[in-house]
């Protein structure tokens, strides 16, 4: 029997596409994403001292990213390894918004840090590990903050779109979805990018889909073609780790891509942006308009 995907994914109705919602446009700054532009998210894994982020942060928005990315509060396999900076790290993030106008996203990984990190950053992440912890869930989106969301490394398109219902049960519609890898057989790469998701929730949701290469792939030179699949497969943006100097980096330094290969990454996404027809967008635009209106 052949069955819906509004039948399929029953469960989470209100991340679906339906006649009234075609696309969601998730509104931070004076940038809109899910909207006609492609949204690159860029910064390093860690916020490490000032220098290292102001530098990233003016490199990037250079490049053509809306958002800064900083880790503030790490999640980190080894209990050993660095734990990230905490409040002065966030101090830094709102730092390099007043100095170069890119929105920041950073982790929250605590329910009760999100008043903290709220205060600062523009968009939440909710890490991988984090994505099926609930009552940080209920309370990030309380915070009113839009949320990127990451896909739990095992976790399946249900599965990820039920914490994305989570959210809007709990009264906040903007929540981006981020597909960064999923543990499969295969180790040869960190994590196993999954373009296909991409493209079904593309085809499925009207929640904005970005890609983040840099965990996916694990190692920098392969993360420009993972890049590209993204927008082929009809990305809404990227979130990707950039350092001045990756060898040195506290944490993820083997992704992290440095100042020139950024540069070359973005311009290699070009064509591919090109090839993606804005007429694809505008019935959704247009539809959304008449759904606000
Ligand atoms: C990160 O973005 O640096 C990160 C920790 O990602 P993930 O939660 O996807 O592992
Ligand atoms: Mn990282």
């Amino acid at each position: 029997m052949r069955h819906t995907w509004q039948e399929r994914f029953a469960e989470t109705p209100d991340v679906l596409k339906n006649e009234r919602r075609k696309q969601t446009v998730v509104p931070v700054l004076d940038i809109a994403i899910g909207g006609s532009s492609f949204v690159t998210m860029a910064g390093p894994c860690s916020v490490e001292t000032e220098r290292q982020l102001m530098a990233t942060a003016h490199h990037v928005r250079r490049g053509g990213a809306r958002v800064l990315r900083g880790g503030a509060f790490k999640p980190r396999s080894s209990p050993y390894s660095f734990q990230g900076l905490g409040i002065e790290g966030l101090k830094l993030l709102a730092a390099a918004r007043r100095e170069t106008g890119l929105a920041i996203v950073t982790e929250v990984m605590s329910e009760h840090d999100v008043p903290l990190v709220a205060e600062y950053a523009d968009i939440l992440q909710i890490g991988s590990r984090s994505m099926e912890n609930y009552s940080l869930l209920e309370a990030a989106a309380r915070s009113g903050r839009p949320l990127l969301l990451k896909r739990g490394m095992v976790a399946t398109v249900a599965d990820f779109l039920q914490s994305a219902q989570i959210v809007l049960d709990n009264g906040n519609p903007n929540v981006i979805l981020c597909e960064r890898g999923i543990r499969t057989f295969d180790n040869a790469l960190r994590n196993t990018f999954d373009a296909a998701a991409i493209a079904l929730l593309k085809h499925i949701s009207h929640l904005p889909v970005i890609a983040d290469p840099s965990h996916a792939a694990g190692h920098r030179e392969l993360v420009p073609a993972l890049a590209r699949i993204a927008v082929a497969a009809g990305a809404d943006g990227l979130l990707v780790e950039v350092h001045p100097h990756p060898d040195k980096a506290w944490s993820d330094g083997e992704q992290s891509l440095d100042f020139a290969e950024f540069d070359e990454m973005m311009a290699s996404l070009d064509p591919y942006l090109a090839l993606r027809s804005p007429a694809f967008r505008e019935p959704a635009n247009a539809l959304l308009m008449e759904a606000v209106k």
